[in-house]
């Protein structure tokens, strides 16, 4: 077990019903069953826990996520509190840097909270999905009606009194990716995190390659803008094609901590199933460790670069996509045991980016290695016969049939 990122859900609800949001939408209604909030008793027993976890598995970095539902609901005190406490951490690892982010809506925000953030050192992400048009797609309120408008009010508080804004933004194909980039570059300049968004593949509906083409278009507009904001999805790949064991930040795996302090895997699993992120185990009761015992755990912490679908093990760029997140490969009828939703998608994507970067520099290539060839990669990977290699990792197959405990 090695993760870095310790995701607090300090609320259970949301002041938004965002129609693709895998806390409420998609399938998984435990969510009624939650504490609204996370108690500020809880927290000794959390840093506690962490500083067992930090005994055994020393990070560089590590940072707390305070998330939701949204986050600003909670009162302020709950993250003065907390600051207060995790004194204790700075003190025991001091060769640990502590971090402190909070992911918004952005509808909520207020001096009041950037002044907290500034206080405390809390670095916050704002989600934003590109224009009005594809943001209020989406990312509505309980009546239906767009939080566009809201948000910019936020984003542009965040400008005034932090001086940056950080913006997470799930993709949205429905928009062109110039339109995207330039709209979301003028907000923030420095930073956008995209996200693909979470599908199974029971719920994904996308045309064949759709995703894969409005990413390239997206890359070739930021490799060769002179003024490129950091895009951890773009930095991630490049870093992992050029051989770097540098991992991109969005990569860092993360425990989830419930408002009841019931101790899960990442939430973006809840699109698989009614309480399928569940384990039974408490901050109360267990250690981060004891997640590991359980197969979704397991299959999380330990195992999901390399327990992989066969068609993946016979991929060529397995080394570089690694299978693609866990949401996106999993199917009721067969759990885990399917390349990415998105498979098509990235291998255009990253041989695109290779073959960018033969163009970019091509004194560092053999002229007698040729570029990639994405549909070459695709036919491949679509004429294996799978009968025969599911026989050779047959003793692989039964790792897939996780399921919530
Ligand atoms: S590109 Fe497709 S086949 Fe290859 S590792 Fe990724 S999901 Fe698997």
């Amino acid at each position: 077990m090695n993760f870095n990122q310790l995701v607090l859900k300090v609320a259970s609800r949301c002041n938004l019903n965002c129609s693709y949001c895998f806390m409420y939408n998609l399938g998984d209604s435990s969510y009624r069953n939650q504490p609204k909030f996370m108690k500020e008793s809880m927290i000794p027993t959390i840093i506690d826990k962490v500083s067992v976890y930090l005994k055994k598995h020393p990070q560089e970095f590590f940072t707390i996520v305070f998330h939701g539902g949204e986050p600003l609901l909670i009162d302020q005190s709950f993250y003065r509190t907390f600051a207060t406490e995790a004194t204790k951490l700075y003190k025991e690892f001091p060769n640990t840097v502590f971090e402190y982010s909070v992911q918004t809506n952005g509808v909520l925000l207020t001096k009041e909270w950037t002044d907290l953030f500034k206080e405390i050192r809390i670095f916050p992400g704002i989600s934003l999905d590109g224009t009005k048009k594809a943001h209020d797609m989406y990312r509505v309120d309980h009546k239906g009606n767009g939080s566009y408008d809201d948000v910019i009010k936020g984003v542009n508080l965040l400008k005034e009194e932090l001086g940056f804004v950080s913006v997470i933004s799930v993709m949205n194909i429905e928009e062109t990716p110039e339109v995207t980039y330039n709209h979301l570059k003028k907000i923030s300049s420095d930073y956008i995190n995209f996200l693909l968004p979470d599908f199974t593949h029971d719920s994904f509906s996308y045309a064949p390659k759709a995703m894969g083409n409005w990413l390239i278009g997206l890359y070739d507009l930021w490799i060769n803008d002179t003024k490129k904001p950091v895009i951890p999805f773009f930095h991630g790949l490049t870093n992992t094609i050029l051989g770097s064991k540098k991992r991109a930040r969005n990569e860092a795996h993360a425990l989830v901590i419930e408002t009841n302090g019931d101790i899960e895997a990442i939430d973006s699993l809840k699109g698989c199933g009614e309480s399928f992120t569940k384990t039974n185990m408490n901050i109360n009761t267990h250690n981060f460790e004891d997640l590991v015992a359980l197969p979704l755990g397991k299959l999380y912490f330990q195992d999901s670069n390399t327990k992989l679908a066969t068609k993946c093990i016979e991929c060529p760029i397995v080394s570089i996509c690694k299978g693609g997140r866990l949401v996106h490969r999993y199917k009721k009828e067969n759990g885990f045991n399917n390349p990415s939703v998105y498979c098509e998608d990235i291998i255009m994507l990253v041989s695109h980016i290779q073959n960018t970067m033969m163009e970019m520099i091509p004194s560092m290539y053999d002229e007698t290695i040729s570029k990639m060839d994405a549909n070459e990669i695709i036919d491949y990977l679509n004429t294996l016969d799978m009968s025969i290699i599911e026989e050779t990792y047959k003793k692989d197959l039964e790792f897939f049939s996780v399921q919530p405990v």
